[in-house]
């Protein structure tokens, strides 16, 4: 077979370098940084574990417990520590714990949502009144995530819900995501059942049992940076390693040929594992129309800071998750989470360990001076700590998490269609079916597959 190139060497293009060594199929991997990894990133401090980019993934997807298993890695998978598993939400200046039985913003507990004082009456009545919903008579068309909610619960569930419970997630607004794309089995359930509330109770009453009380989040003891090293080991000498940044695509004898920092490489196949936006620069002279479309996924961009102290007199409780902080109230933190409480084996047994997200392109630009100070700012009014972090680690990624935005999966659709007039290329990454580290394995696997039934 003639050579494969994948450009891009986060987890998207790893993946697919892992699983064709698994069917014996070389490639060769294009990465403009010095490491692997792309946005996931894990470094040891004073004996805490600090993950710079995604600390966890969602179990129900299967996809990265699978590649951690044929990985031998399964031993060092743990769980969120569900039974401590409280989330603050900032209203009025107070960290409020969110109401027990949420399923995202959806309530399916009665008690907790009549004495929670995170809402109002009028908006604990209207959830209330959403149990008597019908389907809707005709589909419904792609809507904001803000539209969906607003409708089933009202303005106050978006804003101190919603909103902070996906900027917590995507860094992104729900006025502009796409409610298909990124809450696809609420879309499903309003069809079904009209209301969300009896949807999910339903679902929830079926998969009693199945599901039993496994932990909602995985990750490994060491990090998920764990899963990149074991993943580029076990590719071996199948992956090989070009570093430079690619630059353009042509149509060759071979099928195409990559520039890279000057040098064209010929590829048979060429798996585009990196942005969207990339990868429309990248194909622009193949197809304008296709660049148009890639190019119209929008991207956000974030910045986490870790901060590290010493446990001895630390002055706030680590009783939960963490916090997320509603727009209306934020500053520049949009969550914070309690590290050592989450996971067990992440923060050493003296250390409290805070993972505060940012979002927005100006966390990206601004000093670490001028972020740890807002970071640190923020942290002594909500929480009264105002005590010297033993360490500081700031890492921006600017552009890195997709945004399906409303209209989303016509655009990728679009996508797609003009991609299978170009055989031998392939798309895997965040800017299509998945923003999460199990979505973009499950891509790089799909796109290995493909390559091996040469499609
Ligand atoms: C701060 C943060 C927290 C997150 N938290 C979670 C979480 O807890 N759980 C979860 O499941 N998901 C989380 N995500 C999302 C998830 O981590 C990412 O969507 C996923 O890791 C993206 O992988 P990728 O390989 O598609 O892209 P990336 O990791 O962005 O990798 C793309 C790579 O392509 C390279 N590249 C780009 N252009 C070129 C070029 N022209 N030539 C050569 N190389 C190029 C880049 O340098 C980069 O290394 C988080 C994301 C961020 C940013």
């Amino acid at each position: 077979m003639s050579r494969v190139v994948i450009v891009g060497g986060g987890i998207s293009g790893i993946s697919t370098a892992y699983y064709l060594s698994r069917r014996g199929i070389p490639a060769t991997l294009v990465e403009k940084q010095d490491r692997l990894g792309g946005v996931i990133h894990t470094e040891t401090v004073h004996g805490c574990v600090i993950e710079s980019g995604p600390d966890s993934f969602i179990a129900i997807k299967p996809w990265a417990l699978d590649l951690i298993n044929e990985l031998g890695l399964s031993g060092e998978v743990i769980g969120s520590n569900d039974h401590l598993r409280v989330t603050y939400l900032l209203r009025h200046g107070r960290l409020l714990p969110l109401p027990d039985g949420l399923m995202l913003m959806v309530p399916t507990k009665l008690g907790p949502m009549i004495s929670t004082r995170l809402l109002g009456w009028p908006t604990k009545i209207h959830m209330g009144l959403e149990m008597l919903r019908k389907p809707p008579r005709t589909p419904m068309p792609d809507r904001s995530v803000a539209d969906f909610i607003r409708d089933h619960y009202g303005q106050e569930t978006v804003d101190y819900l919603a909103e902070p419970l996906l900027a917590g997630v995507y860094g992104g607004d729900p006025e502009a995501l796409s409610v298909r794309s990124v809450l696809t089995r609420f879309v499903e359930l309003e069809a079904k059942y009209g209301s969300l509330s009896r949807g999910v109770l339903a679902e929830m009453r079926r998969a009693h049992g199945a599901t039993g009380k496994a932990a909602l989040f995985r990750t490994l003891k060491r990090g998920l940076g764990a899963m990149v090293e074991a993943a580029v080991a076990a590719t071996g000498d199948a992956m090989a390693r070009v570093r430079g940044s690619a630059e353009t695509i042509e149509p060759a004898d071979s099928g195409y040929r990559v520039r890279v920092d000057g040098e064209w490489l010929e590829a048979g196949q060429v798996v585009l594992a990196a942005q969207a936006y990339q990868a429309a620069e990248l194909v622009e002279g193949l197809d304008g129309e296709l660049a148009r479309d890639l190019a119209a996924v929008p991207y956000s961009s974030s910045t986490v800071v870790s901060l590290g102290y010493r446990k001895a007199g630390f002055p706030h409780p680590l009783n939960g998750f963490g916090f997320l902080v509603p727009k209306r109230e934020r500053g520049r933190m949009m969550a914070c989470t309690w590290v050592g409480t989450k996971f067990a084996h992440r923060a050493a047994d003296d250390y409290v360990l805070l993972r505060c997200f940012l979002g927005g392109d100006a966390s990206t630009h601004d000093s670490d001076e001028i972020i740890v100070a807002a970071v640190r700012h923020e942290i002594h009014r909500i929480m009264g700590v105002g005590v010297e972090p033993v360490f500081v680690r700031v890492a921006r990624w600017p552009r890195s998490m997709a945004q399906y935005t409303v209209g989303h999966q016509d655009r990728v659709k679009r996508i797609e269609e003009r991609m299978a007039r170009l055989p031998g290329l392939h798309l895997a990454g965040n800017g299509y079916h998945g923003i999460g580290v199990p979505d973009c394995i499950r891509m790089g696997r799909d796109a290995a597959a493909r390559i091996a039934r040469g499609a």
